[in-house]
């Protein structure tokens, strides 16, 4: 039996053509990475009452700096890139770890006054008219 080691297949002009995709990209997905994230800061969101940094380092140890209240707009550093305020606005309500300097979004359930639950926010009775192409 002599083994196909020879395939030299078509490969050579098509090498964008790669769907091969590892089935595990990211091994350690971080649960509270937030889904918007800025060019050059890392944004995740509190958990309920978080007051220090969870992130850990290589070593597996917390960061553990305390999230302070971040005034993007009057950080001179910041300044100087300005993604934050780009994509947020002057003055959202940002956290800040004082050591990582990773950025904290406030939990959405931190600000919710009536414990009892908001209401269902009906979609059903939302139509969308269909739009018209125009040509
Ligand atoms: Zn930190």
């Amino acid at each position: 039996m002599v083994r196909p080691d020879n395939l030299e297949v078509y490969v050579s002009a098509t090498t964008t053509m790669t769907p091969e995709v590892p089935p595990t990209p990211e091994p350690a997905i971080d649960p509270q990475l937030a889904s918007e994230q800025l060019p050059n800061h890392k944004v995740r969101v509190k958990k309920l009452h978080q007051r220090s940094c969870n992130l850990k380092d290589e070593k597996n140890k917390i960061c553990g700096g305390h999230l302070k209240r971040w005034f993007y707009t009057a950080d001179r550093i910041e300044q100087a890139c300005g993604d934050a305020e780009k994509a947020w606005g002057p003055d959202r309500e940002v956290y800040r770890c004082e050591y990582c300097k990773t950025l904290y979004l406030p939990n959405p359930d931190e600000n919710k006054k009536n414990v009892a639950g908001v209401g269902m926010t009906s979609i059903f009775g939302l139509t969308v008219p269909p739009k018209e192409e125009k040509k």
